[in-house]
């Protein structure tokens, strides 16, 4: 039986991610990128990963199947396009979504495979791109059974470290989208704290010192600080390189408003947040920085 693992999208993260399965999971791996180099560098780096030239014929050679892709329209493009998942998808395979997108797209992707008899999991992840490097993602899994979700449990902890059934495909997505709602805010609001404080004269790390032993200590603070130097391997010490770009903050906070319309769940702060990420990712030198380089336009005010 064909036991190889196909991983499609090796960005920022899917990189990491495919990594890791090359080193752990003792499996044949296959990896598809649209950009070819990526795909050049990956081989390199892993001499018996074999690569695919569509996403088509990965699901044809392998029996597990993995996309970790920037939005909606990639991953409809991916699974329905033409030379997509679907078209060369076998019986009984185990099809992992990990990219963040809109519920109803995950749920759409999830019913066109449980119908062509394969099993369907949305599994976005949360950890950036440290916690993919290490393995220690949190994996949040909507999956029509128990059943299915203890099937890709085993593969998912080659590359994260708490693996959470949320419930029917799509709940992963929900989980997900809450959570970068949050993390927008906070980062937001980090960035004016720690601005703030220089202005008034503090010592930049020791205010985050005393931010991280104190009440305001959140993920965005301690682990992810917004201020260059304050920590020296975030994307704020390395001019805002790698990490998580600025559009796909953008659109997670929109996916979370979205949802909180249809839901009727007022989400005020998580709106303004989405205005402030919108407005800086469509600003061009802002486009492919990190996320925390919010820091950077609360100097000018976010109207400059
Ligand atoms: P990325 O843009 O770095 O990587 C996406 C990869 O997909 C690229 O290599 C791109 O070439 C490839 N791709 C795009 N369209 C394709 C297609 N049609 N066929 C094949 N490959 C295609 O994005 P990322 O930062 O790795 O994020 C991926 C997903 O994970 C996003 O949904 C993001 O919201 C989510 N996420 C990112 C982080 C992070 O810190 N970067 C953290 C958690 C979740």
């Amino acid at each position: 039986k064909n036991n190889a693992i196909g991983f499609i999208g090796l960005g920022q993260m899917g990189y990491n991610m495919a990594n890791n399965l090359a080193l752990k999971a003792g499996r044949p791996l296959i990896v598809y990128d649209a950009v070819k180099d990526t795909l050049t560098r990956f081989k390199d780096q892993n001499k018996d990963v074999e690569t695919a030239s569509t996403p088509a014929e990965i699901a044809d050679r392998a029996s597990t199947i993995i996309t970790m892709l920037p939005a909606s329209p990639h991953v409809k493009e991916v699974y329905f396009g033409k030379n997509g998942i679907m078209e060369g998808l076998h019986k009984d395979s185990m099809v992992i979504d990990s990219s963040t997108i809109d519920t109803a797209v995950a749920k759409e992707v999830a019913a066109e495979i449980l119908k062509s008899g394969s099993r369907a999991l949305d599994a976005p992840v949360s950890g950036g791109t440290g916690g993919a490097a290490a393995g220690t993602l949190t994996f949040m899994v909507g999956a029509n059974s128990q059943e299915d979700f203890d099937s890709a449990k085993p593969i998912l902890e080659h590359m994260g470290k708490n693996i959470v059934y949320c419930g029917q495909n799509g709940n992963g997505q929900v989980a997900k989208i809450c959570n970068n709602m949050l993390l927008g805010v906070s980062m937001i609001a980090v960035a004016e704290t720690m601005q703030l404080g220089i202005k008034l004269g503090m010592e930049p790390k020791l205010l985050a010192n005393i931010l991280n032993t104190s009440s305001g200590r959140c993920w965005s603070s301690d682990t992810y600080n917004p201020c260059p130097g304050v920590m020296p391997t975030t994307p704020a010490s390395k001019n805002y390189q790698g990490g998580f770009g600025n559009t796909l903050m953008a659109k997670d906070l929109r996916l979370a408003v979205n949802a909180a319309q249809d839901a009727h769940s007022t989400v005020a702060i998580g709106a303004l947040a989405a205005q402030i990420y919108n407005q800086v990712s469509s600003t061009p030198e802002y486009q492919n920085l990190d996320f925390s380089s919010v820091f950077k336009v609360t100097i000018f005010g976010y109207c400059h």
